[in-house]
């Protein structure tokens, strides 16, 4: 064992402040990873807050972070798909038990006994839960380690390994994108990887927004037309001629006027989740025969193919790169969603202080 630098939140209303956290000794199968860059997702704002304490209240202190990009310093003797000095990533996840029907279909974020990344049991014992990316250091299966793309700017990466890989997903099992109409409901941390996916994919992109000042900002994501979702006018234009919708927002909102967006057979897919349920009309899916799903990040395997992709098409999130000494006020802000479009934490700024 030793101990890392770290920042943590005592309890749910304290402030993020610099501690140390312990971290297990590299066993046969870790990767040590000196932690680049940690993306700040919206989880980590509600883990830290305790906001989901009624599905899975928050352990404290808590360190959250799950979109960090990193170099390997240290393998351990088993591990043969990474050396010293490679670029890595780590997402949402840090472990399964590989045996269960989910894992055997490489979807271990649906395993019940997975480990995240932050806030979940350590089976290691290293400390009462996982410690996240806002942190030097971390210690990581191999199995669970993301090779990252050399060419990309790894600051914009980061965002990559959750808001990237929750937009990827659900546009890959849909199918065929290529000269599909694409809908983005939402142009925040998720949609704008929404945009940049689905255009990248060959679609017809549309974004809708209750803002008509992202106009210029989703053209120049990759858009091809902006709906501005509150002109009962541009809306109705529209009505039955999405193939396919990714819905990213995250509270309450009309879902039936997305779904009558839908032409046959066509599917809305939810990847933001509103504290209250949703009220679906039933007549809205029957006219269509449409679907609504939803979407929770990706497998291991599948986020590794979103990277490649990533690569070769040139994909990093738009980030604001900040110190970790900022990110009690980057909190503030992105309550406010006054972010384009990720907030990433340089982590040498908690080496150097
Ligand atoms: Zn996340
Ligand atoms: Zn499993």
């Amino acid at each position: 064992m030793y101990t890392a630098k770290a920042y943590s939140v005592a309890s749910a209303t304290s402030q993020f402040a610099p501690d140390t956290i312990p971290r297990r000794a590299t066993t046969e199968r870790d990767v040590q990873i000196e932690i680049l860059y940690c993306g700040i997702c919206h989880s980590d704002l509600h883990t830290a807050r305790n906001e989901w304490s009624s599905v899975m209240p928050t352990t404290y202190p808590c360190v959250p972070g799950h979109e960090i990009v990193g170099r390997v310093i240290r393998v351990g003797t088993d591990v043969t798909a990474y050396r010293p000095g490679d670029l890595v990533g780590v997402g949402c996840l840090v472990d399964s038990d590989h045996t269960c029907p989910n894992c055997q279909a490489d979807v271990e974020q649906f395993c019940r006994n997975a480990t995240f990344t932050y806030n979940s049991p350590d089976r290691h014992g290293t400390a009462p839960v996982t410690y996240g990316g806002y942190s030097e250091s971390i210690v990581v299966d191999e199995r669970f380690v993301l090779r990252v793309p050399t060419n990309l700017n790894p600051a914009g990466v980061a965002p990559l390994l959750c808001a990237g890989i929750t937009t990827y997903s659900p546009m890959r099992r849909w199918g065929e994108l290529k000269g599909k109409k694409v809908g983005v409901v939402g142009l925040g941390g998720l949609g704008h990887m929404g945009v940049k996916f689905a255009r990248a994919f060959g679609a017809h992109v549309v974004v809708f927004t209750t803002s008509p000042n992202k106009r210029g900002d989703a053209v120049r994501l990759g858009a091809h037309e902006v709906i501005v979702s509150t002109n009962r006018d541009e809306m109705k234009q529209h009505t039955g001629s999405f193939n396919f919708i990714l819905d990213t927002i995250a509270a309450e909102h009309d879902i039936n006027a997305y779904i009558n967006m839908l032409t046959l057979d066509g599917n809305l897919t939810l990847v933001g989740a509103p504290e209250t349920p949703l009220k679906v009309s039933a007549f809205a899916l029957l006219f269509g025969r449409r679907s609504l799903s939803g979407s929770l990040i990706g497998g291991i395997a599948e986020t590794q193919e979103m990277l490649d992709f990533c690569g070769k098409h040139d994909i990093t999130a738009d980030v604001e790169v900040i110190p970790i000494q900022k990110v009690n006020e980057a909190y503030e802000r992105l309550v406010k969603s006054d972010v384009k479009y990720r907030f990433s934490i340089d982590m040498s700024s908690l080496r150097t202080k």
